[in-house]
């Protein structure tokens, strides 16, 4: 039975702003005033061919921009298509994986890529390591095992795993992808370590969804290359759409291989710069860490909320997961926070706890993480 909101929270408590969603994640209205004036007849970008400067330039700022975030080593590259993190699961599979890949599995993200390269007929069964919803699950090198896979944060649990693993099976050849769709810029990292480090626009980035991107090393794009046979046409059939080696080409020109949202782009060109300008990957983590800092510490101090992740080194700094005592009705709470605008704060739907989950991205306020905590000291005690 849907939950009727009967309780007022007083307005002073209430944060500047109600949008903590773990993706769509905020937009700030500084992106979408860039966004109307994009729009504007005298200069206009949306609406005009993405083939052309105007369009073309807001690709490479993206491009730039995230060179400059991430603090690019020499020969990576930074790719871009259509499809949002889910299509780029299909590419890894089709263009990166050999023969084999393993997987880190500690929530719905990472058992999804595992399930991808699982069906693909043309693979050998993939290797899973996983853990309960929660904790974190740390790849192994293993021999046979081409392409290692694992989760920045694990957006469906709140849980964050460090994104350099197997080095050893790097030395050898092998590769290390790394899901960052809702961690990649605003968790501390070094790309370096890493040889596909991808994600979207719309978590940290602020942005809307749809588009995927991912910072290739240089043994990744040869590894698509001779996957795909993109030389001599000998390799595996890869179809274009999902061709990693066709986004690379594209992308150096600063295109994709099909029609992007434009309006996506421009949201998310403004963030990356905006977060450059407030001081890059260090300002982001230090905010974002601060918001967590909030969001545990609240929690801590309560008797009848606990941060879900045992492990405080696990605890994300960017989705927070605050499990409330069973006699507390964790739905009413969000209904009761969504009716005055407080927005978002459910539990992923598939882990079935009595939970709140918080986006804490670049764009949130810390001070607000603190509002909302207020608001829920107040719900709580007249529900
Ligand atoms: C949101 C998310 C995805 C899926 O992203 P889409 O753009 O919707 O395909 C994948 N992995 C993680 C870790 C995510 O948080």
């Amino acid at each position: 039975m849907p939950t009727q909101p009967t309780l007022a929270i007083p307005p002073s408590l209430l944060p500047s702003d109600g949008r903590f969603g773990s993706g769509p994640s905020k937009v700030r209205p500084a992106q979408v005033a860039a966004l109307a004036a994009a729009g504007d007849p005298a200069a206009p970008v949306l609406g005009t061919s993405h083939r052309q400067p105007p369009v073309k330039d807001l690709v490479r700022r993206v491009r730039q921009g995230l060179a400059t975030l991430f603090d690019l080593p020499d020969g990576y590259e930074i790719a871009l298509g259509n499809g949002g993190s889910t299509a780029f699961w299909e590419v890894a599979t089709a263009c990166l994986v050999e023969r084999r890949a393993q997987h880190a599995v500690f929530g719905e993200f990472g058992g999804k890529f595992a399930a991808a390269t699982g069906r693909a007929p043309f693979l050998e069964p993939s290797q899973v390591r996983d853990a309960a919803p929660g904790s974190v699950a740390l790849l192994a090198t293993a021999d046979g095992v081409d392409t290692y896979a694992t989760v920045h944060n694990e957006t469906s649990t709140g849980a964050m795993a460090p994104a350099a693993q197997v080095p050893d099976a790097r030395a050898d050849g092998a590769l290390l992808l790394v899901d960052a769709t809702s961690g990649a810029g605003a968790l501390p990292v070094d790309v370096g370590a890493t040889d596909v480090y991808y994600f979207g626009p719309q978590k940290v980035f602020a942005s809307d969804g749809g588009l995927w991107l991912a910072i290739c090393s240089p043994a990744a794009v040869e590894r698509a290359a001779r996957v795909e046979g993109a030389a001599d046409r000998t390799g595996r059939w890869v179809p274009e759409f999902l061709s990693l080696t066709t986004a690379l080409a594209n992308s150096r020109a600063d295109q994709t291989l099909n029609t992007p949202a434009v309006g996506t782009l421009v949201l998310l060109a403004e963030q990356v710069e905006w977060m450059l300008e407030q001081g890059g990957l260090a300002w982001s983590t230090a905010r974002c860490a601060e918001s967590a800092g909030a969001l545990y510490g609240w929690a801590e101090a309560r008797d009848w909320a606990t941060p879900f992740v045992t492990e405080p080194s696990a605890r994300s700094t960017v989705v927070g997961t605050v499990d409330l005592d069973p006699a507390i009705d964790a739905a009413a709470v969000v209904a009761t926070l969504r009716a005055h605008g407080v927005l978002d704060v459910f539990p992923y739907r598939k882990l079935g706890r009595n939970q709140l989950r918080v986006g804490l991205f670049p764009a949130v306020e810390p001070d607000d993480v603190r509002a909302l905590t207020a608001c829920v000291d107040h719900v709580v005690a007249h529900l």
